[in-house]
């Protein structure tokens, strides 16, 4: 047998036995269907675990099942997720849910990977999760795990996820939850990313072949990265008469969201400004996966109302119109 199937299967006991005694208590692990699973799933791509806690709680306080979501409006959910960022995802779950609502649960992976925002990783743990079906789950984590236990210095990609998903089938155990779930949290608690693994807590320490060498840090092998592009954003904060202008973005990053409106460094005002100087000003920086804003962000105050804008006020702001996080440097002009 492989040797490397040979070290996986002496692996996935250990790993089984250490998960159950030492998993953290998180919200979506409690009374878990599968749109709570979904919901969970969603909320925790490119999100921090202590981010989502809180605001998972109170989205399924909000929408408890697919139907509730299905039938709130658009602003209502994503209202729900701000805060939380990756804005689509909202807009994906809240289709997902109608998809959940009008057919059911699916019980296979195409069917499960067939819902709105959901690619193989997540596909593969809601299956494992919430269906019982042994398709394994592979992300970064996973495959800084493996790498490890590997001691493997191929570069980090898909082809490296999909061999490790090949291997993780080939091993799978009957109790699929607690497997996918105890990789994801052996990723978490005990092999971090940065700095230097806990190895000495560690369920893999007597087979690790990267631990056993002493050499934990040189895995995983990282691939090129490609630079972000930069963009030079011009924020106009409009106020009239105790309000300010917003408007909805209609494509691109934050599709669908509320903005103060904007408009490249380069391009004229989205409005007529007044003359003279801006009551405030600002920069700010924000970074998304593979673009960064830089902003200069001014506080204006007009003498009408610009129609093509949606005009209202700071309370109605905070209670109705999601903003995203990339403007928060100059939410705090809003009085
Ligand atoms: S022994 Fe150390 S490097 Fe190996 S899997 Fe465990 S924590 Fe990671």
């Amino acid at each position: 047998m492989d040797r490397d199937i040979e070290l996986l299967q002496r692996a996935v006991p250990r790993l089984l036995s250490w998960f159950r005694e030492n998993k953290r208590d998180l919200p979506w692990r409690h009374d878990r269907t599968f749109y709570t699973s979904l919901v969970a799933e969603l909320m925790l791509q490119q999100t921090r675990v202590e981010a989502v806690k809180e605001k998972y709680v109170a989205f399924l306080e909000k929408f408890p099942t697919e139907r509730d979501l299905a039938a709130a409006s658009e602003d209502e959910v994503m209202k729900a997720w701000e805060g939380l960022g990756y804005y689509s995802r909202a807009r994906n779950l809240k289709s997902a849910a109608e998809t959940l609502f009008a057919e059911g649960t699916p019980r296979t992976w195409e069917g499960v990977k067939s819902l709105a925002g959901v690619g193989d990783y997540t596909a593969g743990a809601l299956c494992s999760i919430a269906l019982g079906l042994k398709e394994p789950a592979v992300d970064g984590n996973v495959v800084r795990i493996l790498t490890r236990l590997f001691a493997d210095g191929s570069a980090e990609g898909d082809a490296l996820k999909r061999k490790f998903k090949e291997m993780l089938r080939q091993v799978y155990p009957n109790d699929t939850a607690d497997f996918c779930e105890g990789l994801m949290e052996l990723g978490a608690i005990v092999c971090l990313p940065n700095g230097v693994p806990l190895c000495g807590a560690c369920p893999w320490r007597e087979l690790c072949r990267a631990h056993l060498c002493g050499e934990e840090e040189r895995y995983p092998v990282r691939a090129e990265k490609k630079a972000r592009r930069v963009e030079h954003l011009n924020v106009y904060v409009l106020r009239c008469g105790g309000k300010y202008a917003l408007r909805k973005r209609t494509e691109g990053l934050l599709k669908g969201l509320w903005e103060f409106p904007n408009s490249p460094a380069s391009a004229p005002p989205p409005c007529p400004l007044p003359q003279g100087k801006a009551l405030a000003e600002r920069t700010a920086k924000h970074v998304f996966t593979h673009v960064e804003w830089r902003m200069t962000g001014r506080l204006w105050e007009t003498e009408e109302p610009f129609p093509a804008f949606l005009w209202a006020t700071a309370e109605e702001i905070g209670r109705e119109y999601a903003i995203p996080s990339a403007f928060k440097a100059f939410k705090d002009w809003l009085k």
